[in-house]
């Protein structure tokens, strides 16, 4: 304004003092008022361009004038740009942030004081069914209808978290979801959730397991307190203690069993997968496996002691001609488990067969017997721990209820697989399916 009148002043008298000069007082007079006029007009349309300048939005547009004004408008210009730059790294601060918490595997919904959706990330649209966009400004608890959730928002202090169920993405199982609100700012809310699904069936799964091996244990010790408390108190014929003890060495061998399986079980469990630089001795395991199928069978046979050789025809096609890469020890339990299991299942004079072959994309070691079979719903369940379908079968001949459950993890580990093929009233085949890597061609 200041410069604006100096100007004004300035132009004014420049014009005024030499018509004052050269002619009077009454036309330098007329002159300063013409060239007030003048000037003033100029100011204002100046003024005019400056704040049309300034409002528009590209401040990056060069000045069109020079001198004073230009100089002040120049400085505005810079500030302008400055706060710009300012807000733009804002804004891009902001962008990372959100990026940050989208990227999070936990599920992040921020509300208002209110209750009021402000903004969420998708694993929490995914987690409580929410709609990022459509959902906004709703409240919590009129999307989130699960009753536990409800008490759990109503409470003033949330010191702890709750467990409810997600909301299940088509044919997915429910998810358990662990839930917490943690305040911040003015009152709003910050309401975290965590998919605890595998925790949740990890722990389940280990209770069973617990449970199941109680169990395991506690029948041979029951027949076997009850055994040792008979010797104990009742004068017994040599005969009779004979076939008591003898009773007491096969429960004793099947709590050996249980625990060979479950130390089996758990070396496995623990230890890294295995390399590509251990070549197993297929033909040394393949005589092995059949020596111990004629011994097993054999030992079927005699219930009065007596051994008859085997009662099966077991067929061993002869080894491979190629090499295997992996863990002898561990391919050997997981193949003799398959092998006592056909043993054990098919009633006598059964024919099993026991053969390697290769395919386009590995190899297969197939065990196929002309036993029981077992019917469709059992199939998928079948190599899971302590699951039998024949449960005195498995007991009467010495099973673990572990041996198909230790063959699939050894295939597993091998980056293979166990696949079951079974026809009531026919006969199983059970392989043991591993990739190519695994296989190397001999060179002699
Ligand atoms: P088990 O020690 O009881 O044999 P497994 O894990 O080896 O335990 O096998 C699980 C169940 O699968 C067995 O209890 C049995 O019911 C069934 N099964 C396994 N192999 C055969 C087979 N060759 N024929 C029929 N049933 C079988």
């Amino acid at each position: 304004m200041l410069v604006s009148l100096l100007e004004l002043f300035l132009g004014t008298a420049v014009v005024a003092l030499p018509v004052w000069w050269w002619t009077g007082l009454t036309e330098a007079a007329m002159a300063a008022l013409l060239a007030a006029l003048v000037l003033a007009v100029f100011l204002i349309w100046k003024t005019y361009r400056i704040e049309r300048w300034l409002s528009q939005a590209d401040l990056h547009t060069p000045l069109p004038w020079t001198g004073v004004w230009s100089e002040i408008a120049h400085r505005i210009q810079r500030l302008l740009r400055q706060r710009e730059k300012q807000a733009a790294a804002a804004e891009q601060r902001l962008q990372y942030f959100l990026q940050a918490i989208q990227a999070s595997p936990n599920g992040v919904t921020l509300l208002d004081a209110q209750g009021r959706i402000e903004w969420c990330n998708s694993t929490a649209s995914s987690h409580l069914g929410l709609d990022a966009r459509r959902d906004l400004n709703q409240h919590i608890v009129h999307l989130v209808r699960d009753p536990i959730f409800s008490k759990y928002f109503a409470l003033d202090v949330h010191d702890s978290d709750v467990v409810m169920d997600g909301r299940a993405s088509s044919l997915a199982q429910t998810p358990k979801l662990s839930v917490q609100l943690h305040a911040y700012g003015e009152g709003q809310l910050l309401l975290l959730t965590r998919d605890i699904t595998s925790v949740t069936l990890a722990d389940a799964m280990r209770r069973d397991f617990v449970a199941n091996v109680s169990h395991e244990i506690r029948t041979p010790l029951t027949v076997l307190s009850g055994f040792v408390e008979t010797l104990q108190s009742i004068p017994l014929e040599d005969a009779e203690k004979q076939r008591y003890l003898q009773l007491m060495a096969v429960q004793a061998e099947r709590m050996q069993s249980l625990v060979a399986d479950l130390l089996t079980l758990s070396q496995l469990e623990g230890s890294l997968p295995p390399g590509l630089y251990e070549k197993v001795d297929l033909p040394g395991l393949m005589s092995r496996l059949a020596a111990d199928a004629v011994a097993l069978s054999s030992v079927l046979s005699g219930h009065d002691g007596e051994e008859r050789g085997p009662v099966h025809d077991l067929v061993f096609e002869p080894a491979p001609r190629w090499a295997l890469l992996g863990v002898q020890s561990e391919l050997l339990s997981a193949m003799s488990n398959l092998v006592s299991n056909a043993i054990r299942y098919t009633p006598a004079g059964g024919v099993i067969r026991v053969a390697w072959s290769r395919t386009t994309d590995g190899a297969i070691f197939s065990v196929s017997d002309t036993g029981p079979g077992i019917s469709p719903e059992h199939l998928p369940r079948l190599s899971e721990r302590f699951y039998r379908v024949d449960r005195s079968r498995s007991r009467e001949t010495g099973g673990t209820g572990l041996g198909l459950a230790i063959a699939k993890h050894v295939v597993q580990r091998h980056g293979g697989e166990l696949r079951i093929q079974s026809e009531v009233g026919k006969g199983s085949t059970f392989m043991l399916v591993l990739p190519a890597s695994r296989i190397e061609a001999l060179t002699d």
